[in-house]
């Protein structure tokens, strides 16, 4: 199966098996483990560490400990750390994006995509760090001076998603660290590889014992309750599903802990009939097929002007007859597996629960008859009111087109989800673009673009997509806390 047995064998053979804790890579306290495996045929990857309630403690003993040093660190030599790593992640990037490929499937061109974007969280937030202000000045009543300073919330407890395995994992692990916190960082266990090669990446880039420290389990809940419930955890940061963000929320209520939810989306991509068509098929086909459609900024439903749904129709259904389905690594390839087999039975549930509502399936419309979780790019053409699809998120490569009739129609379609991640809008009628920045319920919005993720920009949604914001100016203040002193007029 693979291009080169001999160098994945080698670059797994380096990815630590064991937890991060304190500085040192060590076993699971009762010895368990469990195992990774590659989407793409079902095969075992390699066998790691499955932590204990006990080894979550741990490692957030190891992180309360070494949270005063870190906090004092000079700003600037928190920066040089971060910069460090951003400049070997640079070295490292053909084993990291690899590594992505073997364990979660996407395409070897969009592993990479990922490096460069998820090592920018590393420079964007070592510049930050050096950036942290207050402010001094008098009371309006002039009889005081306010003082307004930033300090780090404390340690923090970061649990990341499979479906971008390295950049969930520097967009909260950089800003953190810029702000002068330690992290207990709890990967998914479908795609835990990438970050405990990242965490030895952190460790050579001069990351001090303890700032750091990973525990990957199969024992999720109990390892979960075991540190969210510690009073030495002040901080959340979650990326994953909202039923989970829900139940962690709920969770992280007794300690009244600082929270950043990223969860999950229900985009709408709007194409109007004044808009530029190659232009939003090219943006439909990143919105849609980036992540082989598991991205939670994924395009989820296509809500085109009837008097051009039928040529964009054909134009997107041209374009995804012509991917190239197979193992991440194979020369050409443009759709991977889907993460597991119930991902590919939720993407032909939805299909077929559409098609047996009037859909049209234009191509697609099946699983694959071979080995590994594969489901064909599919596209979808009259897709019903009512359908299930239209309601949940796909996670698929599935493109659901739903004909609509004036922009209020639009509008009203667009905003009828409980989420609002992000939004995406082709019209070349400037007006109608401004009404729709304004009339849309959406954190994000690509108006004529159909990727908006930037390490600068503030990411996050409105409604249920989520609590806070990762990346820009405001990411680093997630892990931040404000006091204000006032002193007296030193003039009275
Ligand atoms: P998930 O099932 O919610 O899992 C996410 C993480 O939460 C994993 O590390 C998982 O660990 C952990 N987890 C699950 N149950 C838990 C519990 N009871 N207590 C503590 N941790 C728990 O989501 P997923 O399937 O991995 O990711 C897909 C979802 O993430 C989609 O909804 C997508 O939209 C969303 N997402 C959102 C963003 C964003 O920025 N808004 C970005 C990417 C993805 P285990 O692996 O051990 O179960």
């Amino acid at each position: 199966m693979t291009e080169n047995p001999g160098r994945e064998a080698d670059l797994l053979g380096r990815v630590p098996d064991g937890l991060l804790i304190g500085g040192r890579w060590r076993p699971a306290s009762d010895g368990a483990t469990f195992t990774v495996h590659d989407p793409s045929d079902g095969s075992v990857v390699k066998e790691i560490a499955s932590a204990t309630a006990a080894d979550g403690t741990a490692a957030l003993d190891a992180a309360a400990e070494a949270f005063p040093a870190w906090a004092a660190t000079p700003a600037r030599e928190r920066a040089e750390v971060l910069r460090r790593a951003f400049d070997l992640l640079q070295e490292r990037a053909d084993d990291v994006a690899l590594l992505m490929t073997v364990e979660m499937g996407k395409p070897l061109a969009e592993s990479r995509g990922e490096v460069a974007y998820g090592g920018e969280f590393l420079r964007w937030f070592s510049e930050q760090a050096t950036h942290v202000q207050g402010r001094y000045g008098a009371n309006p009543e002039g009889t005081g001076r306010m003082i307004v300073s930033q300090h780090p919330v404390g340690p923090c407890f970061l649990i990341t998603p499979w479906n971008f395995p390295l950049a969930m994992a520097t967009r909260k692990i950089a800003p953190a660290l810029a702000a002068g916190c330690t992290v207990v960082v709890k990967p998914a266990s479908l795609t835990p590889l990438t970050t405990l090669f990242f965490a030895q990446l952190l460790l050579d880039a001069g990351v001090p014992a303890g700032v750091v420290n990973v525990v990957t389990t199969k024992r999720t809940g109990p390892v979960s309750e075991a540190i969210l419930s510690d009073p030495r955890l002040r901080k959340l940061s979650f990326t994953g599903s909202t039923e989970v963000g829900q139940q962690l929320l709920a969770q992280a209520a007794p300690g009244v802990l600082r929270t950043s939810m990223e969860l999950g989306g229900n985009a709408p991509f709007v194409v109007f009939d004044d808009a530029d068509l190659d232009t939003a098929v090219d943006g439909a086909i990143a919105a849609k097929f980036r992540n082989i459609g598991q991205a939670c900024t994924a395009a989820n439903r296509f809500l085109v002007h009837r008097s051009v749904a039928d040529e964009f129709a054909r134009r997107v259904t041209e374009r995804v007859t012509a991917f190239r389905t197979g193992r991440g690594t194979e020369e050409g390839v443009t759709i991977g597996p889907l993460i597991d087999d119930r991902a590919v039975s939720k993407a032909a549930d939805l299909v077929d629960d559409a098609v047996s509502r009037g859909a049209r399936v234009l191509t697609g419309g099946t699983r694959l008859d071979r080995p590994g979780s594969f489901y064909a790019a599919t596209v979808l053409a009259d897709v019903r009111p009512g359908s299930a699809l239209l309601r949940e998120e796909i996670f698929g490569p599935v493109l659901a087109i739903v004909p609509f009739d004036d922009e209020d129609e639009a509008v009203r379609l667009a905003n009828d989800t409980e989420y609002g991640l992000v939004s995406y809008v082709f019209t070349e009628n400037l007006a109608r673009g401004q009404r729709m920045v304004e009339r849309l319920e959406t954190g994000m919005m690509g108006l004529n673009v159909g990727v908006v993720s930037n390490a600068a920009a503030p990411f996050g949604g409105w409604k249920h997509s989520g609590l806070g914001r990762e990346g820009g100016a405001e990411g680093i203040h997630e892990y931040l806390q404000t006091k204000y002193t006032l002193t007296p007029d030193p003039f009275a």
